[in-house]
């Protein structure tokens, strides 16, 4: 039985004495148990990030750049080791874990150039012998409150930048899958980070609403559901600080009748059921346009019959469990749901067979396999909810238009993708789609680090998106110098207001 414990000032702690299971969603089984921190947790976090910020905000940006360098190979040499550690406890495929690392680790790399990034503008000769330059500087203590469902990436987006621009930082992982956030906290120590630059709470709501309130945490990024995203975006931003808070999704893929259909049905399936559909960036419904949709759906029912469906650590696994048993039950319960509001249930993830086990419905652990809902109706729940599992609903349509105005009609806006062989209809539609994300011919459009990741409406409170520039921007305030040195040239007291000259 494991005990993950947090992470203050450079050393396990203990905390309070409350705790919660975590488990292992491949057999079900209580695999130990993680803290809960208290307030007073938090506070000891935040004391020991404000206590060590002095010092690393005023660490050249050289020493800031190779403590980054050698933190990226640390995480990259233990990559197996923090692939199983996700897949124990979240249930994703490990090869599938070892991608989240490594898209996580391009944000790393980004941040080894803080250098550069950090270059602010200088105008010469403003005015006469007086010269402007900008410069950005860390906020201070940031926090950063991330999902079960990219235990390593996410919280991946936030900590490099922000440590590099000299903050320090507080990260609350998910209590359903959070030994990987003790590793990456060994791995910073030893690639020479000082101790309480970077902290780990444990912990559910009790330790969130404290870094809300918390005055020394001047930044909170966070990324989760919509609806607790709406919440720390509100109490963060009533409490003083600076807040970007990613929500959850439903990602459309837009299929013209010209696309490439078995281009278009590999792509429905690898983006609707990796990671189980428990991904941000999952699509979840496909928009047909007639006439495609009988020869679409025949190809998907194909290839999901052909998914490989078992426990993470089994190499022949193409498909995990899903991370608890109450998100299988809700994510089941859309089955029945799709059938009652008129949809045709065309594969039943209830009946897939599962690696050393039998069915799904019946099998120890928390199973689920890969769902087909056809002909789902527009505007149902089916349709519109966030199911965050391998349930993949095609609506048919009869244009382009009508399918534009499912997506624009839509409550979130975090990614989209159109498939098709017109280039022109591709350019349209970037054009008019209210979405952060947009893929042609790609199913799940994830911005590479040197560009920021985030969706518009419900999918994004505040308007920074993660990482990239728009990272650098987030975890730095900007100030502007006006200078001048006392030269020959000064003409005495003058009370007019500064004017150019
Ligand atoms: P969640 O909102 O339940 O939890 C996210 C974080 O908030 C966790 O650290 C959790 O402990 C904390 N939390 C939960 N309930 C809280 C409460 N009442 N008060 C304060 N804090 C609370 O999300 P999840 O189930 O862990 O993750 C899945 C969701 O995250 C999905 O909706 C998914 O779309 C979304 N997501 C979005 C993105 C994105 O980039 N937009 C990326 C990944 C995941």
């Amino acid at each position: 039985m494991k005990s993950v414990k947090h992470w203050i000032n450079g050393a396990l702690a203990d905390g309070d004495d409350r705790t919660a299971e975590l488990f292992d969603p491949a057999t079900g089984e209580v695999s130990g148990h993680v803290a809960l921190a208290s307030a007073a947790d938090v506070d000891a976090a935040v004391a020991a990030a404000a206590a060590a910020f002095p010092a690393w905000r005023d660490a050249s940006l050289t020493k800031r750049s190779q403590v980054l360098f050698r933190f990226r190979e640390l995480m990259y040499a233990h990559r197996d080791e923090l692939a199983a550690l996700i897949s124990s406890e979240h249930g994703k495929v490990h090869s599938d874990a070892l991608g989240e690392v490594s898209r996580g680790l391009e944000v790393v790399e980004f941040a080894c150039g803080i250098p550069h990034l950090l270059k602010g503008g200088f105008s010469e000769g403003v005015s006469t012998r007086v010269d402007s330059y900008s410069i950005r500087q860390p906020l201070g203590v940031v926090a950063g409150i991330t999902p079960f469902n990219f235990p390593a990436m996410v919280p991946m987006w936030m900590y490099p930048i922000a440590i590099a621009c000299g903050n320090t930082f507080v990260l609350k992982p998910s209590e359903k899958d959070p030994s990987a956030s003790l590793l990456t906290a060994r791995l910073w120590q030893e690639a020479g980070l000082p101790d309480g630059v970077f902290n780990v709470v444990q912990g559910d709501k009790a330790a969130v609403d404290r870094l809300l309130e918390h005055p020394d945490v001047r930044g909170v990024s966070f990324v989760g559901s919509t609806p607790i995203a709406r919440y720390v975006y509100e109490s963060g931003t009533a409490h003083g600080k600076r807040v970007q808070a990613l929500g959850g999704a439903k990602n459309h893929m837009l299929v013209l009748p010209d696309a490439d259909l078995d281009l278009v049905a590999d792509s429905a399936v690898s983006a609707g059921f990796g990671s189980a559909g428990e991904r941000c960036m999952a699509i979840s419904v496909v928009l047909a346009v007639d006439p495609i949709g009988d020869e679409l759906v025949q190809k998907i029912v194909d290839r999901v019959g052909r998914l490989v469906v078992g426990p993470g650590d089994d190499p022949k696994s193409q498909m995990g469990p899903l991370v608890t048993e109450a998100h299988r039950d809700k994510v089941a319960s859309y089955l029945d749901l799709g059938v009652q509001e008129g949809a045709k249930l065309v594969v039943d993830g209830r009946e897939t067979a599962v690696l050393g086990g039998g069915k799904a419905a019946g099998t120890p652990g928390f199973w689920l396999g890969p769902t087909v809902l056809d002909h789902v109706p527009p505007g149902s729940r089916t349709h519109t909810d966030e199911i965050f599992g391998p349930v993949l609903s095609i609506v048919r349509v009869g244009t382009y238009e009508e399918g534009l105005e499912l997506i624009n009609g839509g409550e979130y806006g975090n990614g989209t993708a159109i498939f098709t062989n017109d280039g022109g209809a591709a350019r349209r539609f970037q054009n008019e789609v209210e979405v952060g994300m947009i893929g042609v011919n790609v199913p799940i459009p994830v911005p590479m680090a040197y560009y920021s990741f985030g969706g518009w409406k419900a999918s994004l409170f505040g308007d920074t998106h993660v990482h990239g520039t728009e990272g650098v921007h987030f975890y730095t305030r900007g100030k502007v110098v006006t200078s001048r040195w006392l030269d020959p040239s000064h003409g005495g007291v003058n009370l007019g207001f500064p004017t150019n000259g």
